[in-house]
């Protein structure tokens, strides 16, 4: 009898969990994002970066205007350290291996330009094991593609969450359409640079990079510089970069 006892008991606590399980599973899932959303914030105002450059575009917040902070976004524990500048949220080894980058059919038409913002970071040399590739199929890390980004604005990079790279590049194509050829393709290689954990080197927000200067006026990770900036990776945006990966 007392054994009948406790496996009905066992099977009434079961039910009731079970019911609470299915509970919480119906119940909007909206707090748990919001949550999330306000760990981002405070982990970009951790970073530095000052509350005016920091924008809620819905999905996302954007800071310095080109770089995306996706509210979902996994947000590393404890405070970034504050010692070319990075978010202390970096790809994994293992990925930074192959950071494989899917063209929407919206840039095919900048495939040189791709191609050339892709050589750029893979052919930074000495101790570095960092390698992006352009693939085809349904498998890839980042997807770049054409986006309207209103009248200012010539690209728009991800930050790396959870050992990923971020997972977006917008390109307003139109606007940049009337630039050089080596500025367009600065553009994708300075956006590809925020996928990667690479924050404005001119700018506040981040943390410093040990062996490079606080100003660059080389670096191609300058920000605010579309159609103005550098069109190759400087000696300490390389530098930058082997320190990262
Ligand atoms: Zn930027």
């Amino acid at each position: 009898m007392k054994k009948y006892l406790q496996t009905f008991a066992s099977i009434v606590l079961s039910a009731l969990l079970l019911a609470s399980c299915g509970k919480s599973a119906d119940a909007p899932a909206a707090p748990e994002k919001k949550d999330n959303a306000e760990k981002v914030l405070t982990f970009i105002q951790n970073l530095g970066f000052s509350q005016s450059s920091i924008v809620d575009n819905g999905d996302a917040y954007i800071v310095d205007n080109d770089i995306r902070f996706p509210k979902d976004m996994e947000v590393p524990e404890g405070k970034p350290s504050t010692e070319q500048k990075w978010t202390g949220n970096k790809v994994s080894a293992a990925n930074a291996l192959n950071i494989r980058i899917k063209v929407d059919p919206s840039m095919t038409s900048m495939m040189p330009e791709i191609n050339s913002a892709v050589n750029q970071w893979n052919n930074i040399g000495g101790d570095i094991a960092l390698h992006f590739s352009v693939v085809t199929g349904s498998s890839y890390d980042i997807l770049i593609k054409d986006a309207d980004l209103g009248a200012t604005t010539c690209g728009r990079g991800t930050y790396p969450s959870g050992g990923k790279a971020g997972n977006l590049i917008q390109i307003h194509k139109a606007h940049i359409a009337g630039n050089s050829f080596a500025q367009r393709q600065r553009t994708i290689t300075h956006e590809m640079g925020h996928n990667i954990s690479f924050t404005h080197t001119n700018q506040a927000g981040g943390s410093l990079i040990p062996g490079t200067p606080a100003t660059d006026a080389n670096s191609l990770m300058n920000g605010g510089q579309c159609n103005s900036g550098a069109t190759v990776l400087s000696n300490y945006d390389k530098i930058a970069a082997r320190w990262l990966y």
